[in-house]
């Protein structure tokens, strides 16, 4: 087929791709229709923040859910074009959400969930090299036992200042805590409140950048 001037512009110019296709005699309005349902059919975006450090990433995640809207499968996580903070863009970290979750088999080629994600709650013993798989009621029953048990053992009631007068300290230097940046401000003020409580010196966040 003989491609004159005039159609070649009409290929490469503004004109739309598929009107200009169809110039050159190919029928694409099928193949456009079945690509425009593919893209949308059953997605749902969610906006979300990336949990990984304070900068607070806005992310969307796009997933598949069936006709009832029941999740079926995650099919990509990018940066959020409407978020103020990032417009759109994200780190390695972050343009790598999706295989935080899923991963493809390279093998069978299918989706499946990332077998290296740790999904229950993971305890190694003090001295040993063997990580347990633990429930978590196990775990916070455990944690505060040994928060309350350290805190006693370690707490100052009263101590000296410079000039050699007892005053009230109500502290415990044996134990920290450290935030993470998938808290927000009143998550933060709670658990500082809780720490202060306990008579906690030290208080750290992970996102610190
Ligand atoms: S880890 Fe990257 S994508 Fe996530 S909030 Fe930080 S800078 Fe943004």
């Amino acid at each position: 087929m003989k491609v004159t001037r005039r159609q070649f512009l009409k290929v490469t110019g503004a004109t739309a791709a598929s009107f200009a296709v169809l110039d050159l005699g190919f029928d694409m309005q099928a193949t456009a229709a079945g690509v425009k349902e593919l893209r949308i059919k059953n997605v749902t975006p969610t906006p979300t923040v990336c949990p990984y450090c304070a900068s607070g990433c806005g992310l969307v995640v796009y997933s598949e859910k069936d006709s009832a809207g029941k999740f079926v499968k995650l099919l990509s996580v990018h940066g959020d074009p409407d978020n103020p903070i990032n417009q759109g863009g994200a780190c390695a970290k972050g343009a790598a959400m999706f295989n935080l979750r899923e991963i493809y088999n390279e093998e069978t080629g299918e989706q499946e969930i990332n077998p290296k994600r740790v999904q229950k709650p993971m305890y190694r013993a003090p001295g040993s090299d063997k990580w347990e798989e633990k429930d978590w009621e196990w775990m916070v029953e455990t944690i505060a036992q040994r928060v309350k048990e350290t805190r006693d053992k370690s707490f100052i009631h009263k101590e000296k200042n410079a000039d050699g007068n007892e005053v009230i300290v109500n502290r415990t230097e044996r134990i920290a805590h450290v935030g993470g940046s998938g808290l927000d401000n009143e998550e933060a003020y709670i658990l500082s409140k809780l720490m202060r409580s306990l008579g906690l010196v030290y208080l750290e966040t992970q996102a610190r950048i």
